[in-house]
């Protein structure tokens, strides 16, 4: 039974949900360390990226044992069970699921058996794009079997991965990597060795950390704070590390062609984390001000939508000289995670999460600070709720470009229609959810806030120019492999059988 933490996720009101991320990895190699309790505080500070499952894998070199559910990390794991997993090498992984449902099978990391005797456990941040391609492949190898099914990118590569006995993981992860197309920062392990793995694209992020006694690799730098380990750099775009008793081995498995997701920046990372040597919160505070720059108004209190909008309401209070302060208290601990509300809850809708701080608004004209628009459903209520709470002017103001087209690369907005930017210009959108003014940062200026060369980075979300090639529309997106499990404009493919099933344990 999951036990509810008492804090509100957007499980609470599903028709309202923001940009979702797309999970965090962690790895570490200590011998000598708890390195399942490592790996827990590692996911712990990588939480933001996915809620939907978490799971550990550990080695003591006789063989891979894996634990996962549904649920939050500090649902998922207590002190028993996290001192079950013992051994020299671990890796973890926070689920939000991009491809496959949200089902306990789709959980991660995924374990598969080889016919050798030994284990592949794989944990994956990211989306490939040629998932019904490697479906294909997998079916062709004749490993699909019993089991219960799995229907994520993620079971496909660790089949690859395992499907011959006669190839050392090494050698087998050399072969299948260049054959991905997509977004993966791969973290995977046998009973002897650590592995990561980034795409040509790097497009998510994945660092290598020092310990005294060993190495980490997690999404993002906080999770290497949170466990006292040291940065040494990011994983390369195109390179495979290998860490085991004989050090660390790096090899390339394809040319780099950097394009880093720009959205990071914006919105998914910690604010705590550094990318391409960037603070995330500078970078926020820094697109705040070039905000304020582009699209200046007078008004009386800059206030942030908690607590992403934060740094960059701070910038715009910066560069525009308005004060800033609080208008919104975020409610974090009114309701149970795995309690479903009621309609009249529902109802609330944003009530849920916000509530206004009515002495600091009436009378007000408010600049409030946002960090993207995706369907508009939260911002029109918002600014209901802040016109009842007695602001006389709100001026929406969106630190991100608008959202036009869908991430196939492992974030989960919404489908093209749904999203507002995409049928309504801004003005229309203005109009939408009922504000006396909104603007957005320019593409540009987010980009000269970043830091990065253009070049480096991918934007399609706003620019609709994505930077891997996307196959035909039928076979791609998040629910693919329940499609051609269906036979959906294919033919029907055997069913892969989840590498999760054997030798994975369940909470009893
Ligand atoms: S499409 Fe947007 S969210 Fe997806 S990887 Fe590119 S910049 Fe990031």
């Amino acid at each position: 039974m999951l036990r509810g933490d008492g804090k509100l996720t957007h499980e609470l009101d599903p028709s309202d949900t923001g940009p979702q991320d797309a999970c965090g990895v962690f790895g570490v190699w200590a011998p000598g360390e708890d390195v399942a309790k490592l790996t827990y505080y590692g996911l712990y500070a990588l939480q933001h990226r996915g809620q939907e499952a978490a799971g550990i894998a550990v080695s003591a070199g006789t063989g891979v044992v894996v634990y996962k559910e549904l649920g939050l990390v500090s649902q998922v794991f207590d002190e028993s069970t996290l001192a079950s997993l013992q051994g020299h090498l671990a890796i973890g992984h926070a689920r939000y699921s991009t491809t496959g449902g949200s089902t306990w099978e789709n959980a991660q990391p995924t374990l598969r058996s080889t016919s050798a005797g030994t284990s592949v456990a794989l944990a994956h941040n990211g989306n490939l794009v040629n998932t019904g391609e490697l479906a294909r492949k997998v079916a062709a190898t004749g490993i699909g079997a019993q089991g219960p099914v799995s229907t994520n990118d993620t079971s496909l590569v660790t089949s690859l991965l395992a499907s011959d006995p006669d190839r050392s993981l090494e050698q087998a992860a050399l072969e299948v990597l260049p054959t991905l197309r997509g977004a993966f920062s791969f973290v995977f392990m046998d009973e002897h060795t650590l592995y990561a793995a980034r795409d040509p694209q790097g497009v998510r992020p994945l660092v290598l950390g020092r310990l005294e006694s060993g190495w980490v690799v997690a999404s993002e730098t906080a999770a290497l704070d949170i466990v006292g380990a040291s940065m040494v750099r990011e994983v390369e775009p195109g390179e495979l590390i290998a860490i085991d008793e004989g050090g660390l081995r790096s090899e390339r498995f394809a040319m780099p062609e950097p394009k880093g997701c720009i959205f990071e920046y914006v919105y998914l990372a910690r604010p705590d984390t550094t990318i391409a040597g960037r603070g995330v919160h500078a970078t926020r505070v820094e697109i705040g001000r070039r905000l304020a720059a582009q699209n200046p108004v007078d008004a009386d209190l800059v206030i942030p939508v908690p607590e992403s909008g934060t740094p960059a309401a701070v910038g715009y209070a910066q560069a525009s000289g308005i004060p800033y302060g609080l208008g919104l208290v975020k409610n974090s601990y009114v309701g149970r995670t795995f309690i479903q509300p009621s309609q009249t809850i529902r109802q609330l809708g944003i009530r849920l999460k916000l509530n206004p701080l009515r002495d600091v608004i009436r009378g007000k004209r408010l600049v409030v600070v946002d960090d993207s628009i995706v369907r508009g459903n939260t911002q029109r209520a918002l600014v209901r709720m802040l016109r009842e709470a007695g602001a006389v002017e709100v001026h929406v103001r969106i630190s991100s470009p608008p959202v036009k087209w869908p991430c196939f690369y492992g974030i989960d907005f919404a489908s093209k229609a749904e999203l507002i930017a995409n049928g309504l210009d801004t003005e229309g959108i203005r109009a939408a959810i009922g504000a006396d003014s909104l603007s957005y940062v320019s593409l540009d200026e987010l980009v000269a806030a970043t830091e990065q060369p253009r070049k480096r980075l991918c934007m399609a979300c706003f620019d609709g120019k994505y930077p891997i090639p996307l196959p035909a529309d039928d076979m791609i997106g998040k629910h693919v492999l329940e499609g051609i499990e269906r036979g959906v404009g294919h033919e029907p493919l055997p069913l892969v059988a989840s590498p999760g099933g054997a030798g994975a344990l369940s909470r009893p």
